[in-house]
């Protein structure tokens, strides 16, 4: 009982003095001060996301290059937008680590909210969600991707942790905007 009375009183001296009020305005203030930060996207510089990024899908392979991918499905039935397909097939020639592997895999990046589900359906850690983020493109087919396009590798390999700021190189092909980053020239940036 004696407690909560000591309680209330601290909240009591707290709203009278506005601890709360001042505490957010210091907040604020310092960002007033502080130095400010220019990301020179896309022209000069691009943002290089973490590892745990939700970006565009990717479908990966074992270390001997065989497709991870058995078709299974699960990753359909978890998707909540129904966005992708998948037609299963048989395959002997050992492309992938099953006989089963996937004639179709496709995705609707429009539909997608990139939740994740379907990575954390997927049993053999086949489908991820990458760290491409860049969709804006000027002809409406390219936000369906295919099994094919998923299994390139991927600009930022694996072993790059993220959060850092790469040089990068902006262009306009006629299919939409390009920014490629130089990975040997990057900086940490303090957002
Ligand atoms: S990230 Fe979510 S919405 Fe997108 S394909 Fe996977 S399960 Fe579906
Ligand atoms: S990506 Fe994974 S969950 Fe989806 S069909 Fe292939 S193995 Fe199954």
């Amino acid at each position: 009982m004696s407690d909560k009375k000591g309680i209330d009183i601290l909240d009591l001296i707290k709203k009278v003095l506005f601890t709360d009020f001042v505490k957010g305005l210091k907040v604020t203030l310092g960002y007033n001060i502080s130095k400010s930060i220019t990301h020179r996207y896309p022209d000069d510089e691009k943002w290089i996301p973490y590892r745990r990024f939700r970006g565009v899908h990717t479908l990966n392979r074992d270390e001997n290059g065989r497709e991870l991918c058995v078709a299974c499905e699960l990753c359909v039935k978890a998707c909540p937008t129904s966005c992708i397909t998948v037609v299963p097939m048989e395959d002997d020639t050992g492309r992938g680590i099953a006989d089963r592997v996937a004639k179709v895999w496709r995705v609707n990046l429009v539909r997608c909210l990139f939740c994740g589900y379907c990575e954390d359906a997927c049993p053999t850690r086949a489908v991820r969600l990458g760290r491409e983020y860049e969709l804006a493109c000027s002809d409406f087919r390219c936000t369906v991707r295919n099994r094919e396009d998923l299994l390139m590798p991927q600009p930022v390999p694996e072993s790059i942790e993220g959060g850092i700021v790469a040089k990068a190189k902006f262009e306009r092909p006629l299919s939409g905007i390009k920014v490629t980053a130089d990975l040997k020239v990057t900086k940490k940036r303090a957002w």
